[in-house]
């Protein structure tokens, strides 16, 4: 797959993005978009991003493609705001961009480009230990933070099982693993997770995403548990940027409960 990732990023026309809707509990409104890549090779079709991913990050080839990520989800971003829609963007950022030096000044320049306040950019980051051993990647999260923009720790509590990074790292949010969300209220160490990573979230001044959500039920429930907001198929799988838009129609929002 190597050599079929390293053509396809030559010219980057064969991927695009989707955005999948992040929907706020407190305001029952849809306050962000995650960005997520796809691939369509020419020849074998639709290709998976848990599957080229990897590859990408093996290969050297991530930086070129997590560049593009960026400026793609900050020109969408620039183009909702001109049609008077405000969203916060997250994009994924593999632990191998952040070994880059160059990385905090390319998301400066991606920013400066588009146009696009670094408050409304988030990047979601997946545990991983050899990140959070770097002092290195740390202090670039650090100067990531500083310009404005917030951090999410992805799949939280699928990995590195290590809580110690958390007092080094500048973290906005938690992303809990739809792995935990999808056995609530049918196993009880899954709601027994659940309860006490936003218990956690709560001490330590973290918002709770949840992800994965399929059931009107889970909603509820994570309402009642304290999580803030909610990404699943329910409110919306992935979709194409100009359906965005219709997605935010649906959730015109309340006063806050
Ligand atoms: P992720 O960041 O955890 O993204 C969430 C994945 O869960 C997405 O899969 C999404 O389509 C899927 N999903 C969302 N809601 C539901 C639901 O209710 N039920 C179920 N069963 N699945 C749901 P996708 O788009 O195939 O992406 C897979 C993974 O690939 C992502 O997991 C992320 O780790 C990686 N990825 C995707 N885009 C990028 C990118 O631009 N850069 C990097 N570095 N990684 C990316
Ligand atoms: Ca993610
Ligand atoms: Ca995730």
């Amino acid at each position: 797959m190597i050599q079929e990732l390293t053509k396809a990023t030559e010219h980057m026309h064969d991927f695009h993005l989707v955005f999948q809707p992040q929907y706020k509990l407190d305001i029952h409104a849809i306050a962000g978009v995650e960005a997520l890549i796809r691939w369509k090779h020419p020849g074998k079709g639709w290709i998976s991003p848990e599957q080229f991913i990897p590859v990408a990050e093996r290969s050297g080839l991530i930086g070129r493609i997590g560049l593009w990520v960026m400026q793609e989800a900050s020109r969408q971003f620039a183009a909702w705001r001109r049609a008077g829609i405000s969203l916060r963007v997250s994009v994924n950022v593999s632990p191998e961009q952040l070994k880059d030096d160059g990385f905090v000044s390319s998301v400066q320049t991606v920013l400066r480009e588009s146009g696009m306040e670094s408050d409304c950019l988030t990047l979601e980051l997946t545990e991983g230990a050899p990140l959070y051993q770097s002092p290195d990647a740390v202090a670039r999260l650090h100067r990531l933070r500083d310009l404005g923009c917030s951090i999410a720790i992805d799949d939280f509590g699928t990995g590195y099982s290590s809580l110690k990074y958390l007092l080094d790292i500048p973290v906005q949010y938690v992303k809990l693993d739809r792995f935990f969300i999808q056995h609530l209220g049918h196993h009880t160490r899954s709601e027994a997770i659940v309860r006490s990573v936003i218990g956690l979230a709560g001490q330590l001044e973290f918002q709770v995403i949840a992800e994965g959500v399929e059931s009107y039920d889970t909603i509820v429930h994570l309402a009642e548990l304290g999580c803030h907001e909610i990404q699943g198929y329910y409110i919306s799988p992935p979709v194409e940027a100009q359906h965005i838009p219709e997605i935010m129609a649906r959730y015109p929002v309340s006063k806050t409960t």
